[in-house]
């Protein structure tokens, strides 16, 4: 059974970066104000996240990493809302432990004391006194140690290290309250200050050139706009279209305030851009976009951001729209 379990977990645990989503999220769902991940080797040795946030009293410390640990399924909708991140709400720290050495340790505010479990290949262990600041800290070592099928799968350090560092990076631009700092080996990547503005998030990430250069976005659909526009509401920062990269992973899009890849979000910011862009070069963005939650489909893909749209013609247009009016408006 352990190693249907271990299987299983393999499958869905593709990679560190999947780890770190999950845990990132949980420290957000803490009401965490200061979310510090640190990773060796891309995450492959070790992930450890820290927050500030209600953590995890001492009795409850062994049920979440259980299987099926949530606190949080109110109703099938959230229940529907859950599935699309690793498998199945509440399955997240326990799938983690299934395939590493996992240590959860935790203080909620006003506990005398904090205290630690370590889960070993799916072997939970007793729950032990730890000392700890206030907040959780859940540290992941030897990811795939029992799973040498999937630990081959495993990209070079530098490919790892750029997949955590685009999941740390949408989390903290699209929680400017939350303060949200990234270490490799011992390296600062990043930290956000946590000020609540976007624009002090996109400093602290991308750096000054690219945050001076970002023009607001604002849009809503005109009184009794046509059928065909779905999005409610479209909001952000777009870079001026000189200030660009030759990759396209700096545009980062956030459906429903939830963190996601949609292929037609970023088409619609390129051809919002139209042919200002120098071949090959790509602009800076971080959009966030209201959509009635029916008309998304977040379950595309168990493991993956993939969201599709009921009304994908219309969201784009939509973007599109949101996009070349904040360019206009500055003159660009
Ligand atoms: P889910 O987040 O879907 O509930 P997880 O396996 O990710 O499932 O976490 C299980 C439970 O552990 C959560 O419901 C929550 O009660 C608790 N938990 C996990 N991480 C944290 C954290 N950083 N701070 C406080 N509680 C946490
Ligand atoms: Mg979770």
């Amino acid at each position: 059974e352990r190693t249907i379990q271990r299987i299983a977990a393999g499958e869905v645990v593709e990679r560190p970066a999947s780890v770190v989503k999950e845990l990132v999220e949980n420290s957000l769902d803490a009401g965490a104000s200061r979310v510090a991940v640190s990773v060796e080797a891309g995450g492959t040795e070790g992930i450890r996240v820290r927050d500030d946030g209600v953590g995890i009293p001492e009795d409850q410390l062994e049920a979440a990493v259980a299987e099926h640990a949530t606190s949080k399924i109110a109703d099938i909708d959230d229940l529907e809302a859950g599935v699309g991140t690793l498998g199945f709400r509440g399955e997240a720290l326990y799938t983690v432990g299934a395939v590493s050495r996992l240590t959860v340790r935790s203080r909620p505010p006003g506990a005398e004391a904090g205290a630690e479990i370590t889960v070993e290949g799916g072997d939970i262990g007793e729950v032990r006194p730890a000392g700890c600041p206030t907040g959780t800290t859940v540290e992941v070592e030897d990811l795939f140690y029992n799973t040498p099928a999937r630990k081959k799968f495993l990209k070079r350090v530098t490919t790892e290290f750029d997949h955590v560092n685009t999941v740390v990076t949408g989390y903290a631009l699209a929680n400017p309250d939350a303060a949200v700092s990234l270490e490799h080996d011992g390296r600062e990547t990043f930290a956000t200050e946590g000020n609540g503005d976007l624009r002090s998030a996109v400093l602290a990430v991308y750096g000054r050139e690219v945050a001076e250069s970002m023009v607001p976005v604002d849009w809503e659909p005109a009184a009794g706009a046509d059928e065909g526009l779905p999005a409610n509401r479209v909001t952000g920062l777009v870079s001026h279209p000189e200030t660009t990269r030759s990759a396209r992973d700096y545009l980062a899009t956030y459906v429903n305030e939830r963190y996601v890849t949609a292929g037609a979000l970023r088409e619609a910011v390129l051809e919002a851009y139209g042919g200002q862009l120098a071949p090959d070069r790509y602009p800076f963005a971080v959009l966030f976009v209201e959509i009635p939650p029916d008309e998304v489909d977040v379950n595309v893909h168990p493991r993956k951001l993939e969201v599709r749209f009921d009304r994908e013609a219309g969201v784009r247009a939509a973007v599109e729209s949101a996009v070349e009016e904040a360019l206009l408006d500055h003159g660009l």
